[in-house]
């Protein structure tokens, strides 16, 4: 579904992504883990159309996607959950949804995607009127989550969705992640909880400065004495 080969992604002068290549199939969860500035944000962000690479290719359904922007890429079916959520204070959470359904033209369809993305996440129907400020970090973060899928993608790209979380709401996010990408949305997860992101993952990439050491299926990485010495803590 997603075939990234070769990216070269920068900064300015700062090689950021340094020739990394990966691939997603169709009804995948796939993380990609490593340490902070590994590049892994860098990667989710040329992906969804938000910074250029200077060389390698992006196919998304067999068709380049490196140099289409933004909008047309959520409209091909690509959404991102940012990290840090960036919810839209100062409106309601229904509101914030609302904007995820910003580029669907079937908007007939609209009522049925708010049920969907309540029934993941009840606690935002029940807050669907208050401001979406008042919503606790673990709220707010399902709300970047129902956003995204309002837009009803087909591969979804997370960005650290655990970060910050109280142990409750993280094993809360992991099962819904699971729940969507059992419900048919293919999942490209950013993580640096790589315990948590390689046991619901079908495989794994290790980043490290830029590019990838290792990859494999998640319980294999999982049981690797590198990634547990590295990224485990074991
Ligand atoms: P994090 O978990 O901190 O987001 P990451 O693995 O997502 O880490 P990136 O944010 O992609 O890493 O950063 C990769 C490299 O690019 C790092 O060396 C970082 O310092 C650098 N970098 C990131 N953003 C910028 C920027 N806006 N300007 C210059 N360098 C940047």
């Amino acid at each position: 579904m997603l075939k990234v080969r070769d990216l070269v992604v920068n900064y300015g002068a700062i090689q950021a992504v340094k020739g990394v290549s990966f691939d997603v199939q169709q009804g995948e969860i796939v993380t990609l883990i490593g340490a902070n500035g590994a590049g892994k944000s860098t990667l989710l962000h040329t992906i969804s159309g938000l910074m250029r690479p200077v060389s390698g290719s992006i196919h998304y359904l067999d068709q380049p996607i490196q140099k289409t922007a933004a909008p047309k890429i959520v409209r091909a079916g690509i959404s991102q959950v940012p990290e840090g959520r960036h919810i839209f204070p100062g409106l309601s959470v229904q509101e914030n949804l609302q904007m995820g359904a910003f580029l669907r033209q079937d908007r007939g369809q609209l009522a049925q995607t708010y049920q969907q993305v309540y029934d993941y996440f009840p606690i935002l129907k029940k807050r669907r009127h208050q401001d979406a400020a008042t919503l606790s970090g673990g709220e707010q973060q399902m709300l970047a989550m129902g956003r995204a899928l309002m837009a009803q993608p087909k591969l979804m790209l997370l960005d650290e969705p655990s970060m910050g979380l109280a142990p409750i709401f993280i094993n809360e996010i992991f099962e819904i992640i699971k729940a969507i990408n059992q419900a048919g949305t293919t999942v490209l997860l950013i993580e640096q909880n790589a315990n948590q992101a390689l046991k619901i993952a079908d495989r794994g990439y290790v980043l490290a400065s830029g590019q990838v050491k290792l990859s494999g299926r998640g319980s294999e990485l999982l049981a690797n004495s590198e990634v547990q010495k590295a990224y485990l803590g074991g």
